[in-house]
């Protein structure tokens, strides 16, 4: 469908330093799609970025029922932005959808939406070592309806926000905890899905380890509390013994881009990846036999963020003297060249 345009009259100031807050500066456009049962997707537009205005009974508000991806254009050295691997933010959103009993969205066009955006702002996409332009695109249930059923309108909406370096002093293993108390997902339920309720239902254990000098917590499964799931915001690997080994998909962890592309770099340079079931029984175990040399977190916020320390109830795993790691360096380096269009990306990665 074309894009109607309707630029804004008044241009905001853009970041003049690499210290950008995350997510709280936002560009001078927004690009909106509406939904209806009978029309499905319609009137895609790019607008002045600014509040809109929904029904206090909008259903978003009350139920929950919404939608989101988080992807990043990177300026490369020829001054031209760059995806990485929007395709799968937008196989993913659909899986989301179908989860959330949201409508399916065609996901080459609303590609072609989040383009056709990105290249309106390219001057927003920031040039300082270590930062991007973070992309949100989003659905939001607007039907002005208590029922608790579906809603028959939709919102899509694409915002795009100025960010920097993930790791302001270089990269820095984190000391996560082995959450003990409470669950983020089960088998059955909405784990894989990026919806919302899944993130605010973590904040309460997450404020808890942060009390306690963590960075945050790495879930367990929500039905034994055993088997390791993910942390926050991202996939987690362990190194041991020279093989890598990383939570098979269960059902209730997100399916990051980043994992997806670590497990096949891995698989490219013949290092053996596991995907399985672990227990956090037996990664402690690896620990105490010396074999756990490395640990890392991937996702599209830090690419590759090494974990140096794992609390795991009264057990402390120190993970390579809280040190970065040769194989989280080599992925970090790997993952962030082809980004910024430095490695020669052989897969067909960037857009
Ligand atoms: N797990 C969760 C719960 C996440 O929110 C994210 C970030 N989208 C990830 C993992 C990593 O996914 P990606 O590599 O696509 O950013």
């Amino acid at each position: 469908m074309s894009v109607r345009v309707e630029k804004t009259e008044k241009l905001k100031n853009k970041p003049q330093t690499k210290d950008i807050p995350f997510g709280q500066v936002f560009t001078d456009h927004m690009f909106v799609l509406d939904y209806k049962e009978d029309e499905g997707w319609y009137d895609p537009r790019i607008v002045p970025y600014e509040p809109i205005t929904l029904d206090p009974a909008a259903m978003i508000f009350h139920y929950g029922q919404t939608v989101f991806e988080g992807l990043k254009a990177y300026r490369t050295k020829d001054g031209e932005a760059l995806l990485f691997r929007p395709e799968k933010n937008m196989e993913r959103l659909n899986k989301s959808n179908r989860r959330m009993s949201i409508p399916e969205i065609d996901e080459e066009e609303v590609l072609e939406y989040v383009k056709q955006l990105v290249s309106l702002e390219k001057e927003w996409v920031p040039q300082f070592e270590g930062t991007s332009l973070y992309i949100r695109p989003f659905i939001i249930s607007t039907e002005p309806n208590l029922a608790v059923a579906p809603s028959k309108t939709y919102k899509l909406m694409i915002i795009l926000s100025p960010v920097g370096p993930y790791f302001a002093g270089g990269m820095k293993p984190v000391r996560i905890k082995v959450e003990d108390e409470f669950t983020r997902a089960v088998k059955g339920g909405t784990g894989a899905a990026k919806t919302a309720g899944n993130y605010s239902a973590a904040y309460r254990a997450q404020a808890n380890a942060k009390q306690e000098g963590h960075a945050d917590v790495l879930w367990m499964d929500g039905v034994e509390k055993r088997y390791i799931e993910e942390v926050g915001s991202m996939n987690i690997f362990f190194k041991i013994d020279g093989k890598v080994v990383t939570p098979a998909l269960s059902g209730s962890i997100l399916e990051g881009v980043t994992r997806m592309s670590v497990l096949e770099l891995l698989k490219d340079w013949d290092i053996p990846v596991e995907e399985r079931k672990i227990s956090i029984a037996e990664l402690y175990q690896y620990y105490e036999d010396g074999k756990l040399e490395e640990a890392f977190g991937a996702g599209t916020a830090a690419v590759i963020s090494p974990v140096g320390r794992l609390d795991w109830l009264g057990n402390t795993m120190t993970i390579n003297n809280e040190e970065v790691g040769p194989l989280a360096k080599r992925l970090y380096d790997e993952i962030t060249g082809i980004q910024l269009g430095e490695k020669k990306d052989t897969k067909g990665w960037s857009v």
